[in-house]
């Protein structure tokens, strides 16, 4: 039987995305779209889905239209604002989220963990599966190295800073090791120019670029070496084999959970 999925962000760069996705994947059926500004339209205008497979579909400018199709799973990808009023609604209706929104912070994730207790909540920061590893792998690499900092590079429409990706590596490499060097920097002449301190001092570097779409590079340091992690999304379908595993999993993946990494079986 396939998954009821409704997407909320429908008209953005992911949303929509998500939205050929799921009406490409025998085992989930596009039930609702829910996008303020694209309220309206068919699917079929804002994502090029072809009818058959829910290019029929009206975008409503409501989360209401998710209920009212009966969505089992509700996948979000819209603003940091929007989804903290949204997850509420996702838990109170008892649907399972898929939440790829960035930007949620420690409170958030313990107010979503109070609240969804009919229904579970997939929280990713990344849904693509190599910047996962790539995560992992900086895991583990950390208590190896003295020295470690990270620079995210995205697309220049991309409104939070640093990447929710950039700030769960740094938690998790902190969480990893115990003892980093201090930074040697006494004076900074240009302000910002050590980037932002995360973790256990890690420093996240944000660039925003027209042309790119998500990458990230995490650069460890010990004496006389240094280990350059890196990851690339060159194409928005690279997050879609992720986020269609936390669709069809998120059923069965109990409260609320961080990251992919517990569904790739680490
Ligand atoms: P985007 O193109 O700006 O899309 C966001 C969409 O959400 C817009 O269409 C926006 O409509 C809509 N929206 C805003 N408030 C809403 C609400 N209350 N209800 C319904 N829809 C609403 O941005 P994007 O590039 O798709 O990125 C969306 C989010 O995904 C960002 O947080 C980004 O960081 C994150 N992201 C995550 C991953 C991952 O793997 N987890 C990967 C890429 C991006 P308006 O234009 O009318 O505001």
């Amino acid at each position: 039987m396939s998954v009821r999925v409704g997407v909320v962000g429908a008209g953005g760069r992911m949303g929509s995305e998500v939205c050929r996705a799921v009406a490409g994947d025998a085992g989930t059926e596009l039930v609702a779209a829910v996008d303020p500004q694209s309220a309206g339209r068919t699917v079929g205008e804002v994502a090029g889905v072809a009818a058959d497979v829910g290019g029929g579909v009206v975008v409503a400018g409501s989360l209401d239209a998710l209920a009212d199709a009966g969505a089992e799973v509700v996948v979000d990808f819209t603003v940091p604002d929007a989804i903290r009023a949204n997850l509420p609604v996702y838990a109170e209706a008892g649907m399972h989220a898929v939440v790829g929104t960035t930007g949620l912070g420690g409170d958030d994730l313990a107010d979503a963990r109070r609240r969804f207790t009919r229904s579970n909540a997939l929280i990713v920061p990344n849904f693509a599966i190599g910047a996962v590893l790539m995560i992992r792998f900086a895991e583990l690499a950390a208590p190896w190295f003295d020295t470690a900092e990270i620079i995210e590079l995205h697309h220049d429409r991309k409104v939070d800073a640093p990447s929710g990706t950039a700030t769960h590596t740094a938690e998790r490499m902190a969480a990893a090791s115990g003892s980093w060097a201090a930074d040697p920097t006494e004076k900074t002449v240009l302000p910002g120019a050590r980037g932002g301190e995360g973790p256990a001092g890690i420093r996240v570097h944000s660039v925003r670029m027209r042309g790119m779409v998500a990458h990230q590079e995490v650069i460890l340091g010990a004496e006389g070496q240094t280990l350059s992690i890196r990851h690339d999304s060159y194409d928005r379908t690279s997050f879609m084999p992720g986020v269609l595993l936390a669709v069809h999993r998120v059923g069965t993946t109990p409260g609320v959970t961080v990251g992919l990494d517990t569904l790739l079986g680490f």
